[in-house]
């Protein structure tokens, strides 16, 4: 077998993982990177342009596994494409909303690649797109080939609705792609299950290298001090922001809020979210009976009253009392959040609580690193910025603990180990760690346009 890593960057970046194994090859997700413009932050596809790819498996349906699909398949015509049901309800929705968001960014930030691809093209290529339950084992190389096809299977890695780990099998040889995978419950999801998995070959996500687990940490409690926090603020009449990403966060906290005011913990009040929040809302609403589910009973729009804000509405609405969970989680110019943010921070009522990660470089960054009461620098068009709103950070991350992710390693214990999706000091504790713990191992990390022997 041999390994890939397309991913332009030495960061998170873009997720997309060549795999050729006896004459066939598959692509393993097809990303774009989060904080870079244009086609700066495509995967590089033309580096391994004769390569005859036979199938695209997508993991998940975040941008930086999916959001370059388009672009992979005019460079992998033959490919067709494989992902979990769930996913397949939910990624044409993901590329129709980045086609917007890149239009919008070719003028505002005048980005002539923008857009990389277009609403037709999604439409003229969904025919490709094939949705699996989950464990199903599916044959994908091409019938002209010799001998057996490879075969893949998709295993639920409780990190976003739909995603999964991915394990690719021919003759004697098998590998499995972690993607992103959380393995504790979160509200709606409940953990991975990698229970009895073989594989010779691992490519493990390491998000949360270098991020310690503080001594006594539970998600309950942390979810707990999260409710309390939003409780608080609306106590006192405040505006509280909680600024998400549409697919996952969005449900999640919908979820602890719905389930909170069922219980009498939380006073039932209209919730505002985005529009696309409420896509994938309904979606998650959807299939909750048809993929694994800890509330199946749950109907986030049944049990919430949910109410859209709109975009001309941003300026006139009363924030004294009203709760958001509003897209996005970077808060990048011009979507809901940011403008939200940008009255809502100098006022010292109001509460912003963040819940995932944001890039220190984007405004949610920044927002984040600010003192109460000094001014800082926001964003190009939210200019400078004091903070006098409260502002809390909670860990209610959807991916795996670092430590979990070395305990999995070693259960598994493959002959070798790629490390990837992280930042290089995350990678870095992985490697150190994984080799005191399996001293006979072999750890890659492949650098961008890296092919490893495996
Ligand atoms: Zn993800
Ligand atoms: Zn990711």
């Amino acid at each position: 077998m041999r390994v890939t890593n397309l991913n332009p960057a030495d960061t998170i970046g873009a997720s997309a993982w060549l795999v050729e194994t006896g004459g066939h090859t598959m692509l393993l997700d097809a990303g774009t990177h989060p904080g870079t413009e244009g086609r700066e932050g495509l995967p590089s596809y033309s580096q391994v342009a004769d390569a005859d790819v036979e199938a695209i498996a997508l993991s998940h349906c975040h941008h930086d596994h999916c959001g370059s699909l388009p672009v992979a398949l005019r460079h992998f015509p033959r490919a067709r494409v494989l992902m979990t049901e769930p996913s397949h309800f939910i990624v044409e929705r993901v590329l129709h909303n980045s086609v917007n968001v890149m239009k919008r960014q070719r003028v505002e930030k005048d980005i002539r690649d923008y857009p990389l691809y277009s609403h037709e093209e999604i439409d003229e290529l969904s025919y490709l797109f094939q949705g699996f339950k989950y464990g199903h084992v599916e044959p994908w190389g091409a019938f002209a080939r010799e001998g057996e096809s490879p075969t893949l299977s998709f295993h639920h890695a409780g990190h976003v609705l739909g995603s999964a780990g991915i394990r690719v099998a021919h003759e004697k040889e098998s590998l499995f792609y972690t993607g992103d995978v959380c393995f504790h419950d979160q509200t709606l999801l409940p953990k991975a299950d990698f229970d009895g998995l073989k594989a010779d070959v691992l490519i493990l996500e390491t998000t949360r290298g270098n991020t310690e687990t503080p001594e006594g940490f539970t998600r309950d409690k942390e979810a707990k001090r999260f409710l309390d926090a939003i409780r608080a603020g609306l106590d006192r009449n405040a505006g509280v922001l909680v600024p998400v990403f549409a697919l996952g966060r969005t449900q999640e906290v919908l979820g602890m809020i719905a389930l909170a005011m069922q219980r009498g913990d939380l006073r039932k009040q209209p919730v505002y979210i985005g529009g696309l929040g409420r896509v994938f809302t309904e979606i998650y609403d959807l299939v909750s009976g048809r993929a694994p589910n800890r509330r199946p009973d749950l109907n986030l729009r049944d049990a919430l009253d949910l109410r859209v804000l709109e975009r001309k509405e941003l300026n006139k609405i009363k924030l004294d009392g009203s709760l958001f969970v509003i897209t996005a989680g970077m808060m990048s110019e011009h979507t809901l959040a940011h403008e939200l943010a940008v009255r809502m921070a100098p006022v010292e009522r109001h509460s912003i609580h963040f819940v995932g990660y944001a890039a220190p470089d984007t405004p949610a960054g920044k927002l984040r690193a600010a003192a109460r009461g000094e001014a800082f620098h926001f964003s190009e068009s939210g200019g400078e910025l004091t903070r006098h709103c409260e502002m809390n950070c909670f860990d209610l991350s959807a991916h795996a603990d670092r430590d979990e992710l070395v305990d999995f390693a070693v259960r598994l214990n493959p002959r070798t180990i790629l490390l990837g999706h992280g930042e290089p000091e995350a990678r870095d504790w992985m490697e150190q760690t994984l080799r005191d713990r399996l001293p006979k191992l072999i750890i890659h990390q492949p650098a961008p346009g890296e092919a490893v022997e495996v």
